[in-house]
């Protein structure tokens, strides 16, 4: 399914890339549209998502260039441009996805696990669910909707979280997911330490783009839990991938079951499905549906226990969309390369171990255009939580 449009939008960025001469016109595109892809393609009409500004703000000034060429071939010029960098954008992912997959160790004999989380729409999951629903007396029936968030680990494991809405979802239940799921890779025997973790997610501070992310990110560096973290994010009205069509298909099996009364049966349903060998043949290690009763307040505990420490613009218009954690001597960086103004005040001595953070504004950007590394957490900061034993307390 292709994003959504008309075949003379299509045809108009086709046409951008070829000469003069070989200009194609619409009547050829449908022709050899309906002869070779319209069996396997089809164009979206309209999306429930919502779509990229930058690509409604295109689209708005086309529609009112139709009278000038030169203005509007540049206007799709730009357009293209857009589109493009978001493709670039994709295949990194794509990339990661691929080398989580193969599980080889890089040149730098590390293994890169690439692992994708974002929430179902949870309309589909009223409950009870049942087809006396569909009488009349009951159509108004005011049912809860559970909450759920998926997790693929690519090449190795897949989870889906069900939750009932009284439990609040926020960064400590994402930060709670993101640790289970790194918990039961541990189980089933991979060292986290050899492992770059690319945690892609949506543009949004629901999720990963959260200064409790972050700090549980600096933390799991600092301690040698992991090699390196790197959270990603797609282009907000971009960010439709696997994981979303990995959705789509959960709400197929659903439809098909009409009597699912509580959450443990949605639960034994979902289970059931996981087990078939046929669902995500990748994820071959674990696939696992489970019930989520209380998290625990990640949020409270990370911002103490990291003395505050908190970087702004993470969300918003212009924000980064990577940001990549590393150990300062992984990246042999020298103490006069990293802007530590900030734990300069708080008198942290320098360590090889302290964790840097880098960001840059879209995931095919080169590694040049990191920004200076800022030191996000020292080592020292980190080990003192560690020894402290400190746990972060439950919330239902
Ligand atoms: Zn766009």
């Amino acid at each position: 399914m292709l994003p959504p449009g008309s075949f003379s939008e299509y045809l108009a960025l086709l046409n951008l890339r070829l000469d003069a001469a070989e200009k194609i016109t619409l009547k050829l595109f449908s022709l050899v549209w309906s002869e070779s892809f319209g069996a396997r393609l089809a164009i979206r009409e309209k999306t429930q998502h919502a779509q990229c500004a930058q690509c409604v703000k295109h689209k708005h000034i086309l529609r009112h260039l139709r009278g000038d060429l030169k203005a509007r071939r540049g206007q799709q010029k730009l357009y293209a441009e857009h589109l493009e960098r978001q493709y670039r954008d994709r295949v990194v992912y794509w990339r990661a996805r691929s080398c989580s997959r193969l599980k080889t160790p890089l040149p730098s004999n590390h293994v890169v696990v690439a692992m994708i989380l974002d929430a179902i729409d949870h309309s589909k999951f009223k409950y009870p669910r049942s087809r006396v629903f569909a009488s009349k007396e009951l159509s108004t029936y005011i049912r809860p909707t559970m909450d759920v968030m998926g997790c693929l680990v690519h090449g190795h494991s897949c989870f889906l979280a069900l939750s009932e809405p009284f439990l609040p979802k926020g960064s400590s239940f994402c930060a709670d997911l993101v640790l289970h799921c790194l918990h039961r890779l541990a189980r089933h025997g991979l060292d986290l330490r050899g492992v770059a973790l690319h945690l892609q997610s949506d543009n949004t501070s629901k999720e990963t783009k959260n200064n409790t992310l972050l700090r549980l990110s600096a933390l799991l560096i600092a301690l040698h839990r992991l090699k390196n973290i790197v959270l990603c994010q797609l282009e907000s009205g971009h960010s439709h991938e696997d994981i979303d069509q990995w959705f789509s298909v959960i709400t197929s099996v659903l439809q098909t079951h009409h009597e699912i009364h509580t959450p443990a049966q949605f639960v034994e349903v979902l289970n059931k499905w996981l087990r078939d060998p046929s669902t995500r043949v990748h994820e071959t290690t674990e696939r696992h549906a489970f019930l989520v009763e209380s998290t625990r307040d990640w949020k409270t505990f990370l911002a103490a226990g990291c003395k505050s420490n908190h970087l702004v613009g993470v969300g918003g218009p212009g924000a980064p969309h990577v940001f990549a954690f590393d150990r300062r001597s992984d990246l042999g960086l020298e103490d006069e390369d990293v802007d530590s103004r900030f734990w300069q005040r708080l008198g942290a001595t320098p360590h090889p171990s302290d964790v840097v953070l880098r960001t840059k504004q879209y995931m095919s950007d080169p590694d040049s255009s990191y920004s200076r590394p800022i030191l996000y957490l020292p080592y020292a900061v980190a080990v003192e939580l560690a020894q402290q034993g400190a746990v972060p307390e439950g919330q239902f």
